[in-house]
């Protein structure tokens, strides 16, 4: 066997890795590029679609599934693997996907088509493909999220996906994964444990206290798959130590994730499900409304405090939460909050730094608000819950992660005697 990476490689985008099984050939998540990367996407992907026997997908989110409907449209027809979670989560990223790309590279028929083809695997069913053997197993990422277990020729890989923080309540922990020849591990947050998620809840609590109370408003830019969900869950379980306030989910494909969560619910944390059993959904906290239009996304910019605003995009790269922001910001009883990753030359970072004024859709704001940045509540796993599940596997190439963060982690790797490197792209490694 052997494992080949065709994108995520020194890199936290286009996840996409070509098993190679005798004869076989399956393709573990076919994801987009992002941010600067973008342009890779109309890139051949460096195998011929149309050779590959099996996609197995590990989680609905873009950098794991954005190029899946190219691989369709460059004369794919196999089977696409994926618990029933990722789907119908997929469906809703993929048209979304469809709407924002400045330069579509797949039509809304290649999304059709890619879905057409999607087959239901739960954790722990095997998938037999010839003399190869394949599972997913739970990582605790998104709902539905997987890592996958492929053996075959007396071997047996790994591949991590992304695996989520064990301490947040939403999803169930990663599930630890067999003694392997060889695992192809996620780094992202490779460089350092997180905060502490109580501590994390705790500030977010305070500081939506503090704010609404001044008749303030709370803006936080979410991404609509998981974290904005999840912080509705905060809202819901927290709800009765805040002032009263309405809460705004001002993005209607995060409203549309909401509206799948009840059917999702064996995906769910044991304290989740134990809500839905008794009647509840957590994810619908008192006072909360679902903005659809875009007229009344402006309207709210005119309204006073207190509220809570949730808004896309989560990076500030475009969406509705710059409106806010542009209207927000130079009022001193507001509250900027960001629970979500912040990359290095956006507009994030720049606001994080708090300089006097910002530049938002053509205008200088005055940044009077207050500035807060808790990454305690970042869905990946942080360095001491990777070298946890790490343990005791002799060989780990490490993907999905900036290079500096990589070879932090693969340092304390190696300290340990596991034998460990970086996957390079159309580089293959054998099992
Ligand atoms: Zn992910």
């Amino acid at each position: 066997m052997r494992i080949v990476p065709f994108g995520a490689a020194r890199e936290v985008t286009g996840s996409c890795h070509l098993l190679l099984a005798g004869s076989r050939r399956v393709l573990l998540d076919c994801g987009m590029f992002q941010g600067k990367e973008e342009a890779r996407n109309h890139a051949p992907f460096g195998f011929d679609p149309k050779e590959v026997d099996a996609v197995l997908l590990t989680h609905a989110h873009l950098d794991h599934v954005g190029r899946l409907p190219k691989l369709f449209r460059e004369g794919y027809r196999g089977p696409v693997y994926a618990t029933r979670a990722t789907a119908l989560l997929m469906e809703i990223v993929l048209e979304d996907a469809l709407k924002v790309m400045d330069e579509p590279f797949f039509s809304p028929e290649d999304v059709e088509e890619a879905l057409g083809h999607l087959r239901p695997l739960e954790y722990g069913e095997w998938l037999r493909l010839g003399a190869l053997s394949l599972a997913f197993g739970q990582a605790g990422h998104l709902p539905g999220s997987a890592f996958v277990v492929a053996q075959g020729e007396g071997r047996t890989l790994v591949y991590s996906g992304d695996l989520g923080n064990r301490e947040k309540d939403v999803l169930p922990d990663p599930s630890p994964p067999p003694l392997a020849d060889l695992v192809l591990a996620e780094g992202t947050y490779g460089d350092r444990p997180h905060r502490p998620y109580r501590e994390t809840v705790q500030e977010f609590l305070e500081i939506l206290g503090r704010t609404l109370s001044q008749g303030g408003k709370v803006l936080i830019p979410t991404f609509a798959v998981e974290r904005a969900q999840e912080i509705l869950y905060v809202l819901y379980t927290h709800g009765h130590r805040l002032p009263r306030a309405p809460i705004y989910l001002d993005s209607p494909m995060a409203g549309r994730v909401l509206s799948l969560y009840p059917r999702l619910v064996r995906y769910f944390s044991e304290e989740v499900q134990a809500y839905f059993l008794q009647g509840k959904n957590p994810f619908r906290p008192a006072g909360l409304e679902v903005v659809e239009h875009a007229e009344a996304s402006k309207a709210l910019n005119r309204e006073p405090g207190p509220m809570v605003v949730l808004a896309g995009s989560g990076m500030l790269t475009g969406g509705r939460i710059l409106h806010h922001l542009k209207h927000g910001l130079s009022d001193p009883r507001n509250a900027l909050v960001f629970v979500g990753y912040q990359p290095r030359g956006g507009l994030g970072a720049e606001i994080i730094a708090r300089p006097p004024a910002v530049r938002i859709l053509g205008e200088e704001v005055p940044l009077r608000a207050s500035v807060h940045t808790l990454g305690g509540f970042s869905g990946h796993a942080g360095q001491d819950e990777l070298l946890d599940w790490l343990q005791g596997e002799p060989r780990v190439v490490l993907v999905h992660g900036e290079e500096e963060k990589l070879l932090a982690l693969g340092k304390l790797l190696a300290l340990r005697g596991q034998e460990v490197s970086l996957a390079r792209f159309g580089e293959g490694v054998p099992v």
